[in-house]
């Protein structure tokens, strides 16, 4: 007789069958999801199909799909076609749905078409966190990642990719048609069906480059000169190492910092975070309700009318400054060798020397004052401050915005590790989440539907790590 702990005979009968309800433990967060959607006023949400029509085959109401929605997300399994395989083997499915198995054109239609809806409600969970009082010290970490759309890199195409692809295929039919040559010269070294299979090779390269350069009006329309043929709003954007690049999207999260929920969050398509600072801190100081926020950012985001737009809707930006000169590197003073001097309006410079406010000019449409001294062309530190007879020193008219959020930071040294600390978990987990292939529908508007299920589904996760399934229900149905 075997000493392996035995399974249960499966063809035993039981007198009293257990309940659906038996097999799903009291702490499982499953029941945090189905009390979660049951409070949902899914109506006011703006979800289709809440009062069903007198008339017709009746539907899946959205509570199920939703409740099917959100399981998927924290589950790692996002695919309609995988979440309808799941309503059927699953048993934690099988009791949030109630035994209902939705085929999967029904699952993928309910979250194309109720995008906003879906939107809002991960908007309400940040809500009940805020009642909760979990955003109570008010101060979030921003930052960026680059998220891959399901456009493939070899279906973006900028007026540099496209030639560099045209000329490859030139190249290659130039070496068919050599290998043409070398057979009519030599026809006992080449068999009949090499030629055959050459020319076909000719015949659908010059197919792909007719159909390549019909493209290229195409990219010359496009604003930002690229276009990408599966997902048209995916765009062609750098990533951190160096000279590689992704198609995708950019995405935007303030997260908190101190129970690491993700307080508001942005799907762009564009390359950079320089633009994003302000708005992404003025959606988080909404969704927090606080009047003001802390936002802590990286050097990414550093930019004067962004800082001074915080600013004057009540934010406390930190964010480090960039340093754009080359000059340090030439071996010349750079800018942080002048001390301003904001009594005086005037620089004082490496020499002892004044430089006084002389002009102002409009550079990429910011007033910029400039400051130079009459003692340059006699100086003797010259060959180390500029080539030219004097040396100009600029300053933004907002700069003492700047400065002053440079004396906060060098107060809170800490500040760089908090950032990162929090804002890098949400990213490393959402990633791992997706899977290699990130977002799997395409347009913006249905990636920011599939971008807020995943953070609908972290937030939710973060909060039953933090009260428990059992306390997190209790607060919902509060
Ligand atoms: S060159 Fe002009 S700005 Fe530079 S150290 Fe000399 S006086 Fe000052």
């Amino acid at each position: 007789m075997s000493r392996s702990i035995e399974g249960e005979d499966r063809t035993q009968s039981v007198l009293f069958p257990e309940r659906l309800d038996d097999y799903i433990g009291e702490d499982n967060p499953v029941r945090v999801i189905d009390a979660f959607v049951d409070e949902l006023d899914l109506a006011k949400l703006g979800f289709d199909g809440v009062h069903a029509e007198d008339t017709g085959r009746p539907g899946y109401h959205p509570a199920t799909l939703l409740r099917l929605y959100i399981y998927g997300y924290m589950n790692r399994v996002q695919s309609s076609r995988r979440l309808e395989r799941e309503t059927q083997r699953n048993l934690e499915l099988i009791w949030l749905t109630g035994r209902l198995s939705p085929d999967f054109k029904t699952i993928a239609d309910f979250r194309r078409d109720n995008g906003p809806a879906l939107r809002r409600t991960c908007a309400q969970f940040v809500s009940l966190c805020r009642s909760l009082k979990l955003f109570a010290e008010a101060v979030v970490a921003i930052d960026g990642s680059k998220f891959k759309a399901v456009n493939n890199t070899d279906r973006n195409f900028s007026e540099r990719k496209l030639q560099a692809r045209i000329e490859q295929l030139e190249n290659s039919v130039g070496r068919y048609l050599e290998e043409l040559d070398r057979a009519d010269r030599e026809p006992s070294r080449v068999t009949e069906a090499r030629i055959a299979h050459v020319k076909h090779k000719i015949r659908s390269i010059r197919s792909r480059m007719k159909e390549l350069a019909s493209l290229e009006e195409q990219i010359r329309n496009s604003p930002d000169g690229q276009i990408s043929l599966t997902d048209p709003d995916a765009r062609c954007i750098a990533t951190s190492g160096k000279g590689t690049a992704m198609v995708g999207y950019n995405v935007q999260t303030a997260v908190d910092t101190k129970h690491h929920l993700i307080v508001a969050h942005e799907v762009t398509n564009l390359g950079h975070d320089r633009t994003m600072l302000s708005p992404m801190a003025q959606q988080a100081r909404e969704t927090i309700g606080s009047k003001k926020l802390k936002a802590l950012a990286d050097r990414g985001y550093f930019s004067g009318p962004q800082i001074l737009d915080c600013e004057e809707h009540g934010i406390t930006p930190l964010v480090p400054k960039t340093m754009t000169s080359n000059n340090r590197a030439r071996g010349l003073f750079d800018k942080r060798d002048f001390h301003y001097l904001p009594q005086k309006d005037e620089f004082r410079c490496p020499s002892g020397e004044k430089a006084i406010f002389r002009c102002e000019t409009i550079e990429s449409g910011l007033t910029i004052r400039k400051y130079w001294s009459s003692a340059c062309p006699r100086c003797s530190l010259k060959p180390r401050c500029t080539t030219g007879q004097y040396r100009r020193i600029n300053r933004w008219e907002n700069e003492h915005v700047v400065d002053a959020m440079q004396k906060r930071l060098d107060r809170m040294p800490a500040v760089t590790r908090m950032r990162r600390q929090t804002v890098e978990h949400p990213f490393a987990t959402l990633k791992s989440w997706m899977g290699a292939t990130h977002f799997l529908t395409r347009t913006l508007p249905n990636v920011r539907t599939e971008m807020s299920l995943h953070v609908l589904a972290y937030n939710l996760t973060r909060a039953v790590s933090i009260f428990g399934t059992k306390g997190l229900m209790g607060m919902i149905r509060a």
